[in-house]
């Protein structure tokens, strides 16, 4: 009631000191923004784009469906998920004005729901000029753009009564349904773009008095009241909801609608107490809808603040930024369990503008700057950012959310594994599951999700033998939340240990996963709960091409559902002993590199990595062009180039491997303001490689860009254009290889040999007699790209799955594993001998000889770790250590968890050197080992 009140104290103030816009950005915003756009090109750059993007409409929006002249579809949209071929379950091509094209096959879709969603995609980008037009409107007072987003609104007010409600199944009945969309969700995120546009031309006369009742009272009003009979409670759909709510409230000053979105049964606040897990994780568990459902929240909060209700000082907002942060891959995406495509955190570089601006804390600026800063930046972020480094992170358990991120000091080598909540309606039956990273990419992949409406999302992508993690009886695992058992995290060494709780009825499940630089050790128990024989099933699936020496048969023993429909090529072996597969990552032909362009729509052209040919390391660049449907020109071009000099370069080397077809080609450099500059080489009439080098590129043709004919640094993109001359073969493949820039003084700097880190990954199981591998195929993230799988089966009461995951670049150098009857592993390699044991809860202990001298000791929840013949560590109190001895045994360095005090004591008869935390600390000898006193002071 307090909080009703205080709004409208403020609304009363400001209603008599403000006029002018006030949803997300008031007059002095405005203000700000073209100061800023005055002081920064970036800002500047997207202040132009806007206004760019109101003078073109609707030029280009008439252009991309096919019309003649604007006007509002002559029904709603539809679910864009209906926008896929039944056949392929990929997405299909618009041809306008009404084909539908399969570009597999080129199958032509019409009719409902494809016309649908293109309707809908019009509704959309209506809008969205509503909204660019009243921005324009803002920025240039000039009444043009006024009157388009008011001719926008018009139209729809008109229109929205009139439209019948629907659902994606085309029913009217249901609490989904909607007008100009099929879904209130969809209505939501479309009607905060509308009443922003309202918003925004608030200050001009382009609409007079009888029309702006006419669109708050025939669309903003009732598209409001639509959103609000459907409480969703916990979901990302109320989270558009209460933005949509709130944004039709703000607007209108409505306190009822404002309540309704902030302190409603299911509003914002409810949504952060509910939605959001105690370590920051959406409840959903798919990263995909975690940010999604983050957008409206921010959007809310922005407006909120205008309000002067501040929702950012919510902690539950602030942890839904932090938890991406310590989850993601070392390639900044998340992993995508449940329904989630592999999201990268830097594609919401936008929100982290706000989370930046609004938090201040550097951690957030980590994810920006990567890419050009956008209207989020410009509106609401920080005018400068810090040159900020994300900082090395460490291991984490995530209790509330189930997962376990291990990740090692010394590598990219990360693990993901995932045992908790289900995570309702978008959750997938994969409790145990895990997925892995190591140089560079992706190993252990989950197939994420396809469109809602593919066939294959019920039939594999939610299914358990589509994860890397156990099946039984061939059947998939019930909705599950499983238990931590604990974990030991150490910079260098990982343990953690969950089950499947109730995943299966019939069946206990248990997995442990130990993380080293150099390793992955998996323990999966699986045990009867009554007593009886079970088929156990342990899955993984990797990308790469799957070997073994395994004399595998053809295999047809799967059944022909729960997803095993979808495993093809199957063949298999039985054995009672160890046993290894291989996935070698290297091969992979759709690794693309830069990007291709086309003169015409028919040539096709692909840019990827190769190790079919190279003129220097193992990797070129492979162009496959394909003139067979259309002649005309390809450009292959690097990505934006960075980090080259501020000058002109002097000359461009370029190693082309030919294949004589006469086709003509020539080289190309971007400048900064994108002036091509072209040096043309001539036919192709040589094969092999051959070194093409071309000087002063102000002496080249040139055009585009500020096109005054000098070369403003820094060089942007290179590209190789090849154009079709008849007579030539209609396919073929040319390479590149070794591109260099000579600078003056600098000398040549390469900009790229198309050089990428080896990757294979073995896979090596323990013996158990009766186990029959499989290797087969499985579907992936992309249906066109099968992944491969390995599976062991066994039938028994009970047993363990023992396995070691070892990724290796040149040769594998792991030549021992095995469990020892203390329930040691052992792990040695051309380097190491390794000890491990964990006891599933918080005690492990590691050892690691290098030649028989000790490197590496690591403790955690113990006292004290020996060897065969000695102490090698001990602790006043159990706590949490590493050791990492140097300079042959005479210096140790000891990353220490915890507050032990008192002494340590570790063995070295060599030491003369501890560090602990980073700070050198005296030491005292006694014999053979050196004590130091540790205090408060060196944490
Ligand atoms: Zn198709
Ligand atoms: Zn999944």
């Amino acid at each position: 009631m307090q909080r009703a009140w205080m709004i409208t104290l403020v609304w009363a103030a400001g209603a008599l000191a403000q006029s002018g816009p006030r949803l997300l950005l008031t007059p002095e915003d405005f203000a700000r923004v073209k100061a800023l756009a005055q002081q920064q090109s970036w800002a500047r750059s997207v202040y132009d784009a806007i206004v760019l993007a109101a003078e073109d409409w609707p030029k280009t929006h008439l252009q991309r469906y096919g019309l003649s002249v604007w006007e509002v579809p002559p029904e709603g949209g539809q679910w864009s998920q209906h926008y896929i071929c039944k056949v392929h379950g990929v997405s299909l091509q618009f041809h306008p004005p009404d084909k539908h094209v399969c570009p597999v096959d080129g199958q032509v879709y019409s009719g409902w729901p494809y016309d649908q969603v293109i309707y809908g995609r019009r509704h959309s980008e209506s809008a969205a000029a509503a909204r660019d037009n009243g921005l324009a409107w803002q920025f240039t007072r000039r009444p043009e753009f006024a009157r388009a987003a008011a001719r926008i609104l018009l139209a729809y007010a008109d229109v929205y009564l009139s439209y019948p409600l629907k659902d994606v199944n085309n029913r009217p009945d249901t609490s989904g349904a909607a007008r100009v969309t099929a879904q209130t969700l969809d209505e939501a995120v479309w009607l905060i773009t509308m009443a922003w546009a309202y918003d925004l031309i608030s200050d001009s006369d382009a609409l007079n008095q009888a029309e702006r009742r006419h669109v708050e009272q025939d669309l903003l009003r009732p598209a409001a009241s639509l959103i609000m009979r459907n409480n969703r409670g916990m979901s990302n759909w109320q989270s558009w909801h209460n933005a949509a709510i709130g944004a039709v409230g703000f607007t209108l000053r409505d306190q009822a609608l404002v309540a309704a979105a902030i302190d409603g049964p299911s509003g914002f606040r409810y949504q952060m107490r509910a939605s959001v897990q105690a370590d920051g994780v959406w409840y959903e568990g798919a990263w995909g809808y975690h940010f999604y459902a983050l957008d409206p929240l921010c959007q809310l909060a922005e407006m909120a603040a205008r309000a002067q209700i501040d929702l950012w000082a919510e902690p539950s907002l602030r942890s839904m930024f932090e938890a991406p942060l310590k989850f993601a891959l070392p390639d900044g995406t998340l992993p995508n369990f449940n329904d989630s495509g592999n999201v990268s955190l830097y594609n919401y570089d936008r929100l982290y503008e706000l989370a930046y601006a609004r938090y201040a804390d550097p951690l957030f600026a980590t994810v920006l700057g990567r890419r050009a800063r956008g209207r989020e930046a410009l509106f609401w972020g920080a005018p400068e950012l810090p040159a900020a480094q994300p900082p090395p992170l460490p291991s984490f358990v995530f209790e509330a959310s189930g997962n376990a991120i291990l990740r090692a000091r010394a590598n990219d080598h990360y693990v993901a594994f995932k045992f908790g909540p289900h995570g309702g309606g978008h959750g997938h039956y994969d409790k145990l599951n895990f997925i892995s990273f190591w140089n560079g990419g992706i190993m252990a992949v989950d197939p994420g999700t396809q469109s809602y409406a593919a066939p294959t999302h019920s039939t594999w992508d939610k299914m358990t033998v589509a994860h890397n993690t156990l099946v039984v009886d061939e059947r998939t695992q019930s909705e599950a939340t499983g238990n931590l058992h604990g974990f030991a995290l150490l910079p260098d060494v990982s343990a953690v240990r969950a089950d499947a709780g109730q995943a299966y009825r019939q069946a206990e499940l248990v997995r442990t996963l130990l993380l080293t630089p150099e390793y992955l050790v998996d323990l999966f128990e699986a045990r009867a709960r009554d007593g009886r024989p079970h088929r156990y099933d342990w899955v993984y699936h990797n990308y790469g091409a799957l070997s073994s020496p395994l004399p595998l048969e053809l295999y047809t023993a799967f059944p022909k559902s729960e997803g095993y429909q979808h495993l093809s090529n199957a063949r298999a072996a039985v054995t009672g002993h160890a046993w290894q597969a291989n996935f070698d990552m290297n091969q992979t032909a759709s690794t693309v590199y830069g990007s291709v362009w086309t003169s015409v729509s028919g040539i096709r052209a692909s840019y990827e990595y190769s190790r079919e040919q190279a003129s220097a390391g193992r990797f070129s660049g492979k162009l496959s062009y394909d003139f067979s449907a259309a002649s005309g020109y390809i450009l292959f071009s690097t990505p934006a180039l960075s980090g080259l000099p501020r000058e002109a370069p002097a000359q461009l080397s370029v190693m082309i491997y030919g294949d004589g077809s006469g086709h003509r080609l020539a080289l190309r450099l971007y400048d900064s303001t994108d002036e091509r500059f072209v040096y043309t080489v001539g036919p192709v009439n040589w094969t092999g490689w051959r070194q093409i080098t071309a000087s002063e590129p102000q002496s080249w043709s040139h055009y585009l860009g500020n096109n005054d004919g000098v070369f403003d640094p820094p060089v942007k993109t290179v590209s190789v254009e090849l154009s079709y001359t008849a007579g030539g073969p209609l396919r073929g493949t040319l390479y590149v290889d070794e591109i260099a820039l000579e600078y003056a003084g600098k000398g040549w700097l390469q900009v790229t040999g198309f050089e990428r880190p080896l990757r294979n990954l073995r896979l090596w199981m323990l013996a158990e007699p009766g186990t029959t591998v499989v290797l087969g195929e499985g579907l992936g993230p992309n249906l066109l790209v099968p992944v491969p799988f390995v599976m062991a089966r066994r039938q028994s009461v009970e047993t363990r799955f023992v396995t070691l995951l070892e990724p290796w670049a040149e040769t594998p150098a792991i030549n021992a594993f095995e469990l020892l009857p203390d329930e040691r592993l052992r792990i040695v390699s051309d380097q190491f001998e390794d000890k491990l044991w964990f006891d599933g809860h918080s005690r492990l202990e590691f050892v690691r000889r290098v030649e028989g001298a000790l490197r590496r000791l690591a403790l955690a929840g113990q006292q004290q770790l020996s060897d065969e013949e000695r102490v090698l560590v001990e602790l006043p109190q159990p706590a949490s250590l590493q050791v990492d001895y140097a300079e042959d045994g005479q210096r140790a360095e000891i990353a220490l968890e915890g507050e032990p005090e008192g002494e340590l004591r570790l063995w070295g008869p060599r030491l003369r050197q501890i560090s602990i935390n980073g700070s050198a600390l005296e030491c005292r000898r006694e014999e053979d080992y050196c004590v130091v006193k540790l205090s408060p002071a060196m944490r």
